[in-house]
């Protein structure tokens, strides 16, 4: 195949690609208004368009109705959106929370939670992350810990969720896959997130009281979840 033709024929496989993920997000993961709110917040407030994707949110929502998820723990909240996801999947008595560094970032979050619906069940916890999560021990076990903040310290994030979770939760994190980076040897890489990522990804992947996949789903193809599932054979003192 002469080089233009090829460039021609990746570039249809892309177009193909992206019109598949058009597609099924439209059929699958629409936005209503509370979602496209929170976007707009987001925007008008100058935050960075860092967000899950909707084909993501809809995993999410999928993950928490699958482990009956009544409480949820998420580490970095932006402003709501994937919040937003969560706190709908569940149950009216069911509780959010996340955990948000910036303040300005939180009241936008807050602000998105209220238009959405879900300020009764969803909270914002302002504070640094790794501050805050020794606070949650008595709101404990969350039944699924979603992972989406700074990425250097995703090894700590991971020995907190395994310590407010039970068996049977579910763990997800964000930004896995970074392009192949997040997959790599950590002493290979010289980014600090990106080496908090693969050590995190090898952690999740050898620890025998996860059932771990990381998924491609974001950014065509290049990123998205890891997952992984507490064994139920397993229990926390482990
Ligand atoms: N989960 C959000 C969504 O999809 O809608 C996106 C979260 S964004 C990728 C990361 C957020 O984590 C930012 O709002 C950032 O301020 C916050 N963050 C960064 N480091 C943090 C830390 N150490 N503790 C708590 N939040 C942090």
């Amino acid at each position: 195949m002469a080089e233009n033709e090829q460039a021609t024929s990746a570039l249809t496989a892309l177009q193909r690609q992206r019109a598949i993920q058009e597609a099924i997000t439209h059929l699958f993961a629409p936005e209503d208004e509370g979602l496209r709110h929170a976007l707009s917040a987001a925007k008008t407030g100058g935050l960075p368009e860092i967000q899950i994707s909707p084909l993501e949110g809809k995993l999410l929502q999928f993950l928490a109705v699958t482990c009956n998820a009544r409480k949820i723990l998420e580490i970095g909240s932006l402003a709501g959106y994937s919040g937003i996801w969560l706190a709908r999947a569940l149950p009216p008595d069911g509780k959010l929370i996340t955990l948000e560094i910036n303040p300005h970032h939180a009241d936008i979050v807050r602000q998105s939670f209220a238009w959405a619906g879900v300020n009764e069940r969803a909270e914002v916890r302002v504070g640094n992350a790794l501050d805050l999560l020794p606070t949650l021990q008595d709101e404990a076990p969350f039944d699924l810990i979603f992972i989406d903040a700074d990425k250097a310290p995703y090894p700590s994030y991971l020995q907190w969720a395994l310590r407010l979770s039970r068996p049977g939760s579910i763990i997800v994190a964000d930004n896995c896959v970074r392009g192949g980076e997040g997959l790599r040897p950590p002493e290979q890489l010289q980014d600090e997130g990106n080496i908090g990522i693969a050590t995190f990804n090898q952690q999740v992947a050898s620890n025998p009281r996860l059932l771990s996949l990381a998924l491609v789903i974001d950014d065509g193809f290049m990123d998205g979840f890891t997952i992984a599932v507490v064994r139920p054979d397993t229990d926390d003192s482990k």
